[in-house]
C-alpha cells in the first residue's frame, strides 16, 4: 500500500515536473531523478552460525574460543560496517544467543525477502585429521545459478582474507546422499530462491589460526573484510569514502562437468632426495604432486619412514614440482622420507619413501 501511495506520488511529481518544463521558459538546475530499481535496497541477511543458551550448540570450542561466541561477535561488527554504505539492508538471523534451526535461518532470510544469506562460521579438523588444517574457506551450492553466485562472492572475500594474512583453501561444492546441497543451511536457502554461502573464516583449533583470531581487534578486521567483499559484489558506495559502484568482477559461468566433491586424494605425490648434508643434518627433497580435481594446498614431510609428519606446510598451486629442505635433528639413525600432499578437500596421498641411510 505504502508502494503504491509512493508510486502514485511520483507519478503526480513528473507530471508537474514536465508542465513547468514545458510550460516554464527559465532553466533549472541540473538533478537526477534515481529509478525504482536503483533506489531498491540490497537485503543481506547475516546468520551467525550456532547458538543457544549456555551450553547448546556451540559449534567449535578449541584455544578457549567459542564459535558461537565469535560468529555472533563477528556478524555484529560486520553488520555495523556494511551500514555504513548507502542503498543496503542488513539484517542479523539471530543479535543474541539464541537457538535457531537451520531451516529457521532460511524462513527467516525469505520472510525478510533477503537477496543473499551469509551464514558465518568458524572451522575446525575432523577429530581424525588431529587438528592439522588452517585457512580459510567458503562453501557454496553445487547448482546454478546459486553455485555462480556464492563463487563470484567466495572469490571477492577470499581476496579480502587473504589481505589479512590467512591462507584460501578455496570455494567448494558438497552434495549429499539425497543429490542436493549437503550443507542444511545452503540447501534450506537454494529451496527457497535465495542464494547462500557458508563463510568458514578460520580454524579454531589450529594454533595457525587461532593465535591471529586472538590478536587485539582481528574479529572487527574480518568484519571489514567481509564488508567489503560484500560492497563489491553489489556494488555499494559509502557517503564516507568507499565507492565500489562501478566495481567489476569476471562472471563464473557454471562448469561443464559435475560438481561432486573430491573424495580422492592428489592423483600423483612423487618423492625424490636432491642432496643430503648430514653434516648440517639437511636433506633436500623435491615432490611432485598433481590432482586433475581440485588443488594441492598443503604437504608435510617425515624424515622417520612416516611415523611422525611435520606441521602443513603451503603448497604453491602453481606448480606440480618443488624442493624444500629437511631439517633432520642430530643423532638421527636411518632417515627415511615420506611426503604428504593434500588437496583442498582435505584428501591425501602418500609418496613413495625415499631411503637416505647410505648417503646421509
Ligand atoms: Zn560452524
Amino acid at each position: 500500500m505504502k508502494q503504491f501511495k509512493k508510486t502514485v506520488l511520483k507519478n503526480i511529481i513528473m507530471v508537474l515536473t514536465a508542465l513547468v518544463l514545458v510550460l516554464s521558459p527559465i532553466s533549472y538546475p541540473h538533478f537526477t531523478i534515481r529509478s525504482f530499481a536503483e533506489n531498491k535496497p540490497v537485503i543481506v541477511v547475516i546468520d551467525p552460525g550456532h547458538g543457544g543458551g549456555g551450553n547448546a550448540n556451540l559449534g567449535a570450542v578449541y584455544n578457549a574460543l567459542t564459535e558461537k561466541d565469535l560468529t555472533l561477535q563477528l556478524a555484529r561488527a560486520l553488520k555495523a560496517e556494511l551500514d555504513r554504505y548507502d542503498n543496503v539492508s542488513v539484517i542479523l538471523t539471530r543479535t543474541e544467543d539464541t537457538p535457531l534451526t537451520l531451516e529457521q535461518r532460511a524462513v527467516f532470510a525469505k520472510e525478510n525477502n533477503a537477496d543473499f544469506l551469509f551464514s558465518i562460521h568458524f572451522n575446525a579438523s575432523p577429530i581424525k585429521n588431529e587438528h592439522i588444517f588452517y585457512g580459510s574457506e567458503v562453501w557454496t551450492s553445487a547448482f546454478s545459478p546459486y553455485y555462480q553466485k556464492g563463487y563470484d562472492f567466495g572469490q571477492l572475500v577470499m581476496g579480502e582474507w587473504n589481505g589479512l594474512g590467512l591462507y584460501q583453501k578455496g570455494v567448494k561444492t558438497r552434495i549429499g546422499k539425497k543429490g542436493d546441497d549437503y550443507y542444511g543451511i545452503i540447501r534450506q536457502s537454494v529451496k527457497r530462491n535465495i542464494p547462500c554461502v557458508i563463510l568458514e573464516h578460520a580454524y579454531l583449533d589450529c594454533t595457525t589460526d587461532a593465535s591471529v583470531l586472538k590478536t587485539a581487534g582481528f574479529i572487527e578486521k574480518l568484519a571489514v573484510a567481509d564488508a567489503t567483499a560484500m560492497a563489491k559484489y553489489f556494488k555499494l558506495r559509502s557517503p564516507s569514502g568507499a565507492d565500489y559502484s562501478g566495481f567489476t568482477y569476471t562472471n563464473t559461468l557454471y562448469p561443464a562437468g559435475n560438481l561432486y566433491q573430491d573424495v580422492t586424494g592428489p592423483d600423483v605425490c612423487s618423492a625424490k632426495v636432491l642432496a643430503a648434508d648430514p653434516a648440517r643434518g639437511n636433506i633436500l627433497v623435491e615432490l611432485t604432486t598433481s590432482d586433475k580435481q581440485s588443488p594441492v594446498i598443503y604437504f608435510s614431510y617425515s624424515y622417520d619412514g612416516g611415523n611422525t609428519f611435520s606441521p602443513l606446510q603451503m603448497w604453491d598451486r602453481t606448480k606440480n614440482t618443488q624442493s624444500f629442505n629437511v631439517v633432520v635433528p642430530p643423532k638421527t639413525v636411518n632417515p627415511k622420507i615420506v611426503v604428504r600432499s593434500y588437496n583442498n578437500y582435505e584428501q591425501m596421498s602418500e609418496s613413495n619413501l625415499v631411503d637416505v641411510t647410505g648417503i646421509f
